[in-house]
């Protein structure tokens, strides 16, 4: 058991990604508080705690983190905006800013003065591939916002490297998930927005949540001791070229 005895917190864990690492966690003997703004998805999750939790509602989130004492930080809410700088909107970057990136600021910010106690921590955030490593066509708004995670990852990752709390975040390419599924029916045309998404992987194919809960565990673990403040691309040779 990896993280046995170890107490987590993650956000979203409801589905998609957040529900793999949940279930990864708690497979690995983890003591996790799964949390997500639709409570009704944490059913069945086998959690310690499971409750609904909206991440942008600042006091919430931090007395929530802050009673959890955790060992290892998740923050893997987050929200696509489709389109270019064209048809953005100010509140549609502000809706962005609050939910993917703030909300992370707030929870470390929460998770960090106990982890400074007990001189141990993992904080694993959910960026992804498309930010400062590569533009995704019409991600103007959500590329920004997570090249702004990385920015955090690095600013915290060497600010707390002397006091035993590692920082890295998870850049994931195109992952299957609930949400995935609605923005190819967005498009109108769902067979053709899925094979462009696949034609773009040099793999092949989409990716699926456990080949991420594999890495996010290996972050949270203390396998992963000697890794701080990077962004860890796992996108099926998207980004290669
Ligand atoms: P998803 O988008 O299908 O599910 C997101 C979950 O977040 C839902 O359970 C939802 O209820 C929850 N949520 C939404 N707003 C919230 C809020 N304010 N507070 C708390 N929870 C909230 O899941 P996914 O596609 O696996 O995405 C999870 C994370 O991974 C996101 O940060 C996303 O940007 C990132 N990511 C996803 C992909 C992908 O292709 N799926 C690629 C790269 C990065």
């Amino acid at each position: 058991m990896r993280l046995q005895g170890k107490k987590a917190f993650i956000t979203a864990a409801g589905q998609g990604i957040g529900r793999a690492i949940a279930e990864a966690y708690i497979a690995e003997g983890a003591i996790v508080t799964a949390t997500d703004l639709n409570g009704d998805l944490l059913t069945g999750i086998g959690a310690a705690h499971a409750f609904a939790l909206d991440v942008t509602d600042k006091a919430a989130l931090q007395s929530a983190v802050t009673a959890a004492a955790p060992d290892i930080l998740v923050n893997c809410a987050g929200f696509v905006h489709a389109g270019s700088i064209a048809e953005a909107t100010d509140p549609e970057f502000d809706f962005a800013m609050n939910l993917n990136v703030r909300s992370q600021f707030h929870s470390m910010q929460a998770a960090l003065p106990g982890m400074v106690e007990r001189g141990t921590g993992a904080i694993v955030n959910i960026a992804s591939v498309a930010s400062s490593i590569i533009a995704a066509p019409n991600r103007f708004i959500y590329g920004m916002s997570k090249a702004a995670i990385i920015g955090m990852t690095k600013s915290v990752a060497l600010d707390y490297v002397a006091r035993g709390i590692r920082c890295n975040c998870i850049c994931p390419g195109t992952i299957e998930s609930p949400s995935l599924q609605d923005r190819l029916r967005a498009t109108g045309d769902y067979d053709a927005a899925r094979a462009a998404f696949v034609a773009r992987q040099p793999m092949g194919r989409i990716g699926q949540p456990p080949e991420i809960a594999a890495l996010a565990l290996y972050l949270g673990s203390d396998e992963s001791s000697f890794t701080t403040g990077q962004a860890h691309v796992i996108d099926g040779g998207w980004a290669t070229g």
